[in-house]
């Protein structure tokens, strides 16, 4: 651990510190705004600590992330969408209502020349805001497609670039989030959680372009609420199909999580003189490290981490180990609410003073305690 002042360590992420950082895409956004609650998880967000690398080799290292025939099945199906100048996507845009010019333009900005790394997003992410400008101006070479946009965002007091998954299809002044997934529709369903993340997804896009609009003192509301998934229409990936989408409760989700995602300046000061530990120290130093530090950040851990947040397995270890009822999930949670651990549940079952704000579930405790003791005089001999 360096000696460095806190506002490098929990800030804007310093060069020199070595903890491992990944580069912010529209996913890690989207898997954050899953665990908002969590103040250790909103401290490695803003610092943009990638703790997949920092729990790899340990025995909580995360599963084993993205299948890969997933992976190349989108990217199959993104090379589909793209033939012919996104002819078939064009088209289905314009049955679904939205007025495609006859002669579209394709603002392909994966092609820029630009240099590898942090300065060909900047590169990337100038060139995607004189788009939005010249969208939100209505002006005659205005893209109807930006593929590959960046958008820049200031994250834990720093700048960071987002490489957008999604499309963005203009018309009229209106832009419309689009994101293409590889999961099927078929008969007219989908699977419901898939397209829920990919909702959120195209929600967190549409709230990172309103955030660039304004800063370009243009008006947010170029971004329509109304977008699409694009999915193919069965399991083969040879046709596509659109999804009309409302995303305004994704984008006000987003919005606040883009918020969030600035060092809460109490645990900022509260954790002064710590840091996430450095890549390249041991196994166990850098659990003990990660595991001091969320004692100090706090948690909040439920079963659905496990399926967005790197640090879910000690999460779970560390929860299970103090008895706490967030293991059980939400509704479990909710139902001894403000009661924390099993051990104090058992307490106030057995006739424990309750607190204040455990006092409603102490009387639901008590009373099932009473009908358990009923219950079991009842099947005696
Ligand atoms: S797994 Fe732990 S660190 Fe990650 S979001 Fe859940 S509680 Fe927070």
């Amino acid at each position: 651990m360096s000696g460095d002042a806190p506002d490098a360590r929990l800030g804007p992420p310093a060069e020199t510190d070595h903890v491992p950082r990944h580069s912010l895409t529209v996913s890690v956004l989207a898997a954050a705004a899953e665990h908002t609650d969590c103040t250790f998880s909103n401290l490695a967000l803003a610092g943009r600590v990638d703790l997949e690398k920092l729990f790899g080799g340990t025995r909580y290292e995360p599963g084993t992330g993205a299948d890969p025939l997933a992976i190349k099945r989108g990217r199959l199906f993104e090379e589909i969408l793209k033939k012919d100048d996104y002819a078939e996507l064009l088209n289905l845009l314009y049955e679904h209502g939205v007025a495609i010019e006859t002669e579209a333009r394709i603002a392909r900005l994966r092609d820029l020349p630009a240099p590898a790394g942090r300065s060909g997003l900047e590169v990337r992410a100038e060139a995607t805001r004189l788009e939005l400008v010249k969208i939100a101006r209505r002006a005659w070479d205005a893209p109807t497609l930006i593929d590959g946009a960046v958008i820049r965002a200031r994250i834990g007091g720093a700048d960071a670039y987002f490489e957008a998954d999604g499309l963005a299809a203009a018309s009229n002044g209106a832009l419309h989030v689009l994101e293409a997934k590889s999961f099927p529709l078929i008969d007219g369903r989908c699977d419901p959680i898939k397209l829920g993340a990919a909702c959120a997804q195209a929600g967190l896009y549409a709230a990172l372009v309103r955030a660039q609009l304004i800063e370009d003192h243009l008006p947010a509301e170029t971004v329509s609420d109304s977008g699409f998934i694009v999915l193919p229409k069965n399991t083969r990936l040879g046709r596509a199909v659109l999804l009309r989408q409302n995303l305004s409760y994704h984008i006000r989700r987003a919005a606040r999580l883009l918020e969030l995602a600035h060092p809460d300046e109490a645990a900022v000061k509260r954790l002064a003189g710590r840091s996430f530990p450095a890549d390249g120290t041991g196994a166990a130093e850098r659990i003990a490290g990660l595991s001091h530090l969320m004692d100090e950040a706090g948690t909040h851990y439920r079963p659905e981490c496990l399926e967005h947040c790197a640090a879910a397995k000690l999460c779970r270890e560390r929860a299970y180990k103090a008895g706490r009822l967030g293991i059980l999930g939400d509704q479990a949670s909710r139902e001894a609410s403000g009661v924390e651990s099993f051990a104090r549940l058992l307490e106030l079952a057995a006739g424990a003073d309750p607190s204040e704000h455990e006092r409603q579930s102490a009387l639901e405790l008590t009373r099932a305690r009473k009908l358990y003791r009923r219950a079991l005089k009842g099947a005696g001999p």
